[in-house]
C-alpha cells in the first residue's frame, strides 16, 4: 500500500477537531522530528493549506481511549 503521507497545515484546527474524521497522531517529518498533530481522515477536507505541504516519513495513530 503506497499511500503518500503529507504534513499539511490546517487553516482552522478547531474545524477538524469537531468533525468525526479527526484523530491524534504522531508524525515523523523527513528531518526526523516527531510532532503530535491532528490527522484528518476526510479526503475532501477543505481545511488544508496545501501550499505548506511537506512529505512525512512515519505515522503513528494515538488511541486516546487506551
Ligand atoms: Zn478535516
Amino acid at each position: 500500500m503506497a499511500r503518500e503521507l503529507k504534513i499539511v497545515k490546517l487553516l482552522e484546527p478547531e474545524m477538524c477537531f469537531e468533525c468525526r474524521f479527526a484523530e491524534i497522531a504522531d508524525v515523523e517529518a523527513e528531518n526526523g522530528t516527531v510532532q503530535r498533530m491532528i490527522h484528518c481522515r476526510r479526503l475532501d477536507c477543505d481545511n488544508w493549506d496545501m501550499q505548506t505541504a511537506e512529505p512525512a516519513k512515519g505515522f503513528w495513530e494515538i488511541d486516546e481511549a487506551a
